[in-house]
């Protein structure tokens, strides 16, 4: 290690795990079932719907979405999936250093005594 990382054993295994991540999104996939707009189509009459995925996040309160092309579904999941992660892993980081705080200040008060 290049330089000392003032974290304790919880938080160097999380940025471990955080130098490794991959792309990410935070906003989550959902499935639903449309019609194409195509008057020709079988999904006007007999069916079945359209499978479309869409992405969904919110922003400022306002949840927006974004359509998923079927090709890239299982790509923008793991997308999804790393953002997971991410959270977990700054949850876990800010978690170490509370400790790496907190026990100093116990440290320092066992000195006193
Ligand atoms: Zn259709």
């Amino acid at each position: 290690m290049a330089r000392h990382l003032m974290t304790n054993e919880r938080g160097k295994i999380a940025l471990e795990h955080l130098r490794k991540i991959k792309p990410f999104i935070q906003a989550s996939l959902s499935l639903t079932k449309k019609r194409c707009g195509n008057p020709r189509c079988r999904c006007v009459q007999e069916g079945p719907l359209h499978e479309v995925t869409l992405l969904t996040w919110k922003e400022q309160n306002r949840t927006h979405t974004l359509y998923v092309p079927m090709e890239l579904r299982q790509e923008v999941e793991r997308w999804v999936q790393e953002g997971k992660l991410l959270k977990r892993l700054v949850a876990e980081v800010s978690q170490a250093q509370r400790e790496v705080l907190t026990s100093k200040k116990r440290n320092r008060k066992s000195k006193k005594v």
